[in-house]
């Protein structure tokens, strides 16, 4: 069991001379639970991650925290700086004031969980994206379900029959199970927790190949901002009428 040393700042004071008891995930946030109930939050976001290293040196680019371990040094960095650190008392506080918010973890999800949260106006693209709707799954990955599930991102969110939501979420766990295996993904900086960069970016069926062929169809690939965020999809392998 790892014993966590020194600390600058607050989160990593929180570790100081703990035992990790437990780790919880929820969407992109990590929970590292000290035997003292206290609860140190990584949130992932976009580009932040955990790394596992032997030696303090040299540390990792963005490094932002560092703990030694028993034998190992765990480092926090992010270059987009969309994550960060945050402690609270205890699990409960964590569930109530920050994880209660969330929507349910993408992973787990299914379609009668995620039709009652999908009674909106907005594209399904902006709906998923939400992390208060589902937790968990970004741009890339959004675009990726949708067109692995035959949706068109433009789709109206409330329009989408239960049936086509089960497509749906078998396909976030599809993609999603692929992007792990794969070792993580999309940016170009991205490293797992050894700190060896991600396979997946090659594997995208739709993300970043706008104007390129579909890899079903041959036809080429509609790129558009919706949500502010560049979504790539089929227009004639994703449909906008998904039964209801
Ligand atoms: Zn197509």
């Amino acid at each position: 069991v790892p014993r966590l040393i020194p600390a600058r700042t607050t989160p990593e004071r929180l570790l100081q001379g703990a035992t990790i008891t437990a780790l919880r995930r929820h969407g992109k946030q990590l929970a590292i639970v000290a035997d003292s109930g206290r609860v140190l939050v990584v949130q992932l976001g976009m580009s932040g991650g955990l790394t596992v290293h032997d030696s303090p040196a040299p540390r990792p680019k963005h490094t932002h925290a560092h703990w030694t371990l028993a034998s190992t040094h765990l480092f926090f960095t992010d270059p987009r700086r969309f994550g960060g650190l945050t402690t609270y008392p205890s699990l409960d506080h964590l569930h109530l004031h920050r994880w209660s918010r969330l929507g349910p973890d993408a992973l787990t999800i299914s379609a009668s969980d995620l039709a009652p949260r999908l009674t909106t106006t907005r594209p399904i693209k902006a709906a998923l994206l939400d992390q208060g709707v589902l937790a968990g799954v970004g741009n890339i990955y959004v675009d990726e379900s949708l067109f692995e599930a035959g949706i068109a991102p433009t789709t109206i969110a409330r329009t989408i029959g239960v049936g086509r939501l089960s497509t749906l979420t078998a396909a976030l766990r599809l993609v999603l199970g692929r992007a792990v295996a794969a070792g993580g993904s999309t940016l170009r900086n991205y490293v797992d927790a050894s700190g060896q960069p991600g396979r997946a970016q090659g594997g995208h069926a739709v993300y970043g190949r706008g104007g390129q062929e579909c890899v079903r169809c041959r036809r080429p690939l509609r790129t558009e901002a919706i949500a502010q965020r560049t979504t790539v999809w089929c227009e004639f392998c994703q449909s906008t009428h998904c039964g209801k």
